[in-house]
């Protein structure tokens, strides 16, 4: 086959594959809805003692269908609406913010609809939070692939090339050295023949410092190419570093901020970052957890306190269930790990602290 009809092909599939993840979505998407609303007028209608004991027994029969339909509708919406934004910053926080809204339904709804339930209003808050708790492990799931991969990528090609202008291109030697948070010249990208005559390494200092190094001030290279004597001595060659008057001391930094040295100078910060941030979330989570937990206990609380205040006492006293403020906690820690993974990238690759 020839590589135009492969591109064609691949885009015909690319486009069916959308247009199947948009009529995916959108069914979700309406489907979700529909048994939402369904099952929140189920809740009004015959919550409490408005309906007659054949009506809640048929209001129950109905919100089994309206569960099955609400199921379908919000893995429908996940799927879709995964493919269709795959990349995009606030996909997981979006279904997981749906997910919420479905989950803790039985906390706000009885405020609204009154607090006398009966086994149909029961069941329909049930559904809405098995809808939310299926939304939410399939957002979780997104959430935690999507870091996955963006931590995965950054930790092997650091910055993206598009956004190196100095040195693009450059291969790293081939008898490379790596060491973390090492010096410019202990990086795969010091180059052996310009190193020999390179007054930074003899001098045991960091191009990034000086704000001048090999990508970037043709004196460096122009010491190599004419092999130039450097003298061996920390010292002596600290004189020979060239000196850049023309350019001010931000645009030098902006250089940086583009080269191939400076960004895989990056990539070791945040290989560092990451192996404090993560083991760091656990061992919080493990020596702080009865104070974490007394926390979301507490909001949890808080927050039946809002709404009973707001609906005059029709919330009643809630007291969430250690089970379910334990897998809260969970959750928020996740959810915080996650943003904090996501932060840490946006500070190291984006603002480069
Ligand atoms: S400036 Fe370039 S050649 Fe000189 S030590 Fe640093 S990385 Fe190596
Ligand atoms: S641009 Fe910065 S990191 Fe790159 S060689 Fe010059 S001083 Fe070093």
């Amino acid at each position: 086959m020839s590589r135009f009809g492969a591109a064609d092909l691949s885009e015909t599939l690319e486009e069916l594959l959308s247009g199947t993840a948009k009529v995916v979505a959108g069914l979700g998407a309406v489907a979700t809805l529909i048994s939402i609303g369904l099952l929140v007028f189920t809740c009004f209608r015959v919550g409490g003692d408005a309906g007659s004991a054949s009506q809640v027994a048929d209001a129950v029969r109905n919100v089994e269908i309206f569960q099955k339909v609400l199921v379908a509708g919000v893995i429908g919406l996940a799927v879709g609406s995964t493919f269709l934004f795959w990349g995009e910053e606030l996909l997981g926080a979006g279904q997981l913010m749906i997910a919420a809204a479905l989950f803790f339904a039985p906390l706000y709804l009885p405020s609204i609809v009154g607090d006398k339930t009966n086994q149909a209003s029961e069941s329909a808050l049930a559904a809405l939070q098995t809808g939310g708790t299926i939304l939410g492990v399939l957002g979780m799931l997104v959430l935690l692939t999507d870091i996955a991969i963006r931590v995965n990528q950054r930790v092997k090609t650091g910055a993206k090339a598009d956004h190196i202008k100095l040195g693009k291109g450059i291969k790293e030697e081939g008898q490379k050295k790596n060491v973390l948070m090492g010096k410019c010249w202990q990086l795969p990208y010091c180059r052996t023949f310009v190193r020999d005559k390179c007054p930074i390494y003899h001098a045991r200092r960091t191009c990034w410092k000086e704000l001048v190094g090999c990508m970037c001030e043709e004196q460096v290279i122009r010491n190599a190419m004419e092999n130039k004597a450097i003298p061996k001595d920390e010292l002596l060659a600290a004189k020979f570093i060239p000196q850049n008057h023309k350019l001010s001391t931000e645009q030098k930094k902006s250089r940086c901020y583009s080269c191939v040295i400076y960004n895989e100078h990056q990539r070791h910060k945040y290989k560092v970052g990451m192996w404090i941030t993560v083991p760091g979330f656990f061992v919080s989570y493990a020596v702080l957890h009865g104070l974490l937990f007394a926390a979301v206990n507490g909001l949890l609380i808080r927050i039946n306190g809002v709404v009973n205040h707001a609906t005059l006492g029709a919330g009643g006293n809630y007291k969430p269930p250690d089970m379910f403020v334990e897998a809260m906690l969970a959750v928020v820690m996740l959810i915080a790990l996650t943003y904090t993974m996501k932060l840490l990238e946006f500070a190291i690759f984006k603002i480069k602290v």
